[in-house]
């Protein structure tokens, strides 16, 4: 794992926000007088009452709070107060999904009457401070709209991912309780559409709590509406007050419910405040990403994940930012659309998944060549590990070695990115997540708490809270404390794995329910699956542990092969000879199937539950399967595995 290092570029050491000094300075006064620290950085914002109290959090019993007599308005920091000075400045450029349909700018006057609107139409339907609203829209302009239109009047937004089944609404409709849902008439996603408003009317009858659905009108789809309960956006809006005033927010009122991946298990509905959560990711934003005023960033997160809540809509906007915003997938109409949207909008700094990566890598580096990204200055990843061998293609093809990479470890649960490189501070090193952002404690402790020091592997707490960390899930506070606080008393577990090298940088090695025990040694899954994708002719790879007579755990792989290449029995040899020589025997695969796709959350995270069951044989219990993106990958799996050799 302790591959290249790549040091800080000379330009960005001396020229970005965060220098290597400055990070020492920040870092040690944000752990050791977080009150000061923290009370700097809410200078950020704009409040109504400044806050008096900073910190008042405790693990053990559990008490969260941040910046608690507090009063501020999140809609109100993310567009009012910009007007003055940037009213006529784009807020958002808005991406459809296929290049020839219209796209949309949008100024932040533009947004400020818009989500003013969208405000009072929400009041004129009854939601009130405190309400749970759930919002099930596709990646178009007015699910902005919405989000701060309830921060607004002090609603709870809760955003559903809008490729989710019916069920899986109406069980999220009816977790928070919300009597009010947003939906579209249909989404658009990689030339298809979504049938949302059929979803919600198949929802409904299992979410008896609902009694009114604004319907936004975006492709023009044919769809019934129900008297007395569907209203149409556009009609209400026309009717209402283009003023709405801010509702003052204490700043631990509920900002949104947001519920996880669904990686591991059943969705947690985490709970976000309001003025922790904007101060820490306003400073995340313009630190990691070193934004400067007239950037273009461009965070292609879809706003169902929390990398979309916080880096597609409120961080940038909470810094007067210029944004991009995508409507559609990356591999549509081809592999080059990325590119061509940086090309388009003159992106500068762009940030994505690894999974995202990993596809477009396998794709070839045409699509990527033919294209200028001469306006990038820095590219980001979150979401998963990202493996060397991506890493290294996101560096040299698509940043042409000249843009760093922060490869950003974070969490729904902990709002804003928690380990991550600085530009112009850190050494990258690919694969690795590398250092604590400020007021960020990890530490690493073996299974019976142990603390571990120096180089090591092991279980990722981190000590103490800082302002972004989720304060509850909603309806369960039992399942927070016992989920997060409980495994390692007084601590917060993430759940991950994670190495600590002899520089003291950070590598998350996986979840730390898929780490293997092969004949008693302990490997990551990131590691294995990072040896065989830094293979020519692999694209993804996913590897887990299943039953063995002899070594307890044998290791079983899942490979997915680049573009064009045909699978067969020389190659599945090469490839354990590969994983042999690039880790050592002991890491050799034992059982070897070809993928022609990974099972996925809807969020692009590789689900190894089910493949650890697939592994064993054992179909018939494969636990939460509502976040899965695509059904069929696992009956192609299932079929396929007499193939594995
Ligand atoms: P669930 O909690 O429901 O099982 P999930 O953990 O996938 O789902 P998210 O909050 O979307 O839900 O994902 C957080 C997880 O994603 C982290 O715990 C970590 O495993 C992984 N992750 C995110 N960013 C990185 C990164 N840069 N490097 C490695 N892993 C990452
Ligand atoms: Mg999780």
């Amino acid at each position: 794992m302790s591959g290249k290092t790549y040091p800080v570029f000379e330009t960005w050491a001396q020229n970005a926000h965060i220098s290597k000094q400055k990070y020492e300075d920040m870092y040690a006064q944000s752990v050791n007088n977080p009150d000061a620290f923290w009370a700097e950085q809410a200078k950020r914002l704009d409040w109504i009452k400044e806050p008096t109290i900073i910190k008042n959090t405790s693990f053990d019993p559990v008490s969260i709070k941040w910046f608690e007599d507090g009063v501020l308005n999140v809609a109100h920091n993310c567009i009012d107060r910009h007007l003055e000075k940037r009213g006529d400045q784009v807020a958002f450029y808005w991406e459809p999904d296929h290049p020839d349909q219209p796209a949309q700018v949008i100024t932040y006057n533009q947004l400020h009457e818009r989500v003013c609107r969208f405000a009072n139409v929400l009041k004129e339907l009854g939601v009130k401070k405190g309400d749970r609203v759930t919002l099930y829209l596709p990646m178009i302009p007015e699910i902005t709209y919405a989000m701060l239109a309830c921060a607004r009047i002090g609603a709870v937004h809760s955003v559903v991912f809008a490729g989710f089944s019916p069920e899986a609404l109406a069980g999220r409709i009816n977790d928070c309780d919300s009597t009010i849902v947003i939906t579209a008439d249909e989404g658009r996603r990689g030339g298809k559409t979504i049938p949302l408003k059929k979803n919600v009317d198949d929802a409904l009858p299992h979410a008896l709590g609902v009694d009114k659905v604004l319907v936004v009108e975006h492709t023009g789809a044919n769809i019934t509406m129900k008297g007395g309960r569907d209203v149409w956006w556009h009609e209400a809006a026309a009717g209402v007050d283009e003023f709405c005033e801010i509702e003052p927010m204490n700043a631990e009122d509920p900002l949104f419910i947001l519920y996880t991946s669904g990686s591991t298990g059943k969705p947690k509905g985490v709970v976000h405040t309001a003025g922790g959560y904007l101060t820490y990711i306003s400073l995340a934003h313009e630190t990691v990403f070193n934004y400067e005023d007239g950037d273009v960033f461009w965070c292609g997160a879809d706003l169902g994940w929390i990398t979309g809540h916080s880096f597609t809509l409120y961080a940038p906007l909470s810094n007067g930012a210029i944004s991009v915003m995508y409507e559609g997938v990356p591999n549509y109409p081809d592999a080059s659309r990325f590119w061509q949207i940086i090309d388009k909008y003159k992106v500068n700094q762009f940030y994505t998944a690894p999974t995202a990566i990993r596809a477009l890598m396998g794709a070839g580096d045409d699509f990527v060549t033919k294209t200028s990204r001469k306006s990038l200055k820095l590219l980001g990843t979150a979401g998963e590990p990202i493996n060397p061998e991506a890493w290294e293609w996101y560096f040299h093809v698509v940043g042409d070695g000249r843009c760093p990479i922060v490869d950003t470890w974070w969490q729904t649960e902990t709002g804003g990115c928690m380990i991550t490189p600085f530009p112009g501070a850190t050494d990258m090193k690919p694969g690795a997540a590398t250092t604590p952002f400020f007021g960020v404690k990890p530490q690493l402790v073996d299974n019976d708490g142990n603390v571990l020091d120096g180089e090591a592997e092991g279980n990722l707490c981190i000590l103490d809270s800082w302002p972004a960390q989720a304060r509850t899930i909603y309806g369960d506070h039992q399942r927070f404390v016992e989920t997060y606080f409980t495994t390692y008393k007084g601590k917060y577990f993430t759940s991950d794995g994670c190495k600590r090298d002899a520089d003291g940088d950070y590598w998350i090695t996986g979840r730390v329910d898929d780490v293997l025990n092969v004949s008693g040694h302990r490997m990551g899954t990131a590691e294995v699956e990072s040896a065989l994708v830094s293979h020519d002719l692999v694209s993804e790879a996913a590897v887990v542990g299943y039953p063995h007579d002899v070594k307890g755990q044998g290791i079983y792989v899942y490979v997915t092969l680049m573009a064009g290449v045909k699978q067969s029995d020389d190659l599945a040899k090469d490839l354990r000879q590969w994983v042999r020589k690039e880790i050592g025997p002991i890491a050799t695969p034992d059982l070897l199937q070809f993928a022609p796709d990974l099972p996925k959350t809807r969020s692009g995270k590789i689900m190894r539950r089910i493949l650890r069951k697939i592994a064993e044989d054992d179909f018939s219990n494969l636990g939460d399967i509502s976040t899965l993106a695509d059904p069929s990958v696992v009956d192609t799996l299932i079929n396929d595995r007499q193939n594995r050799s």
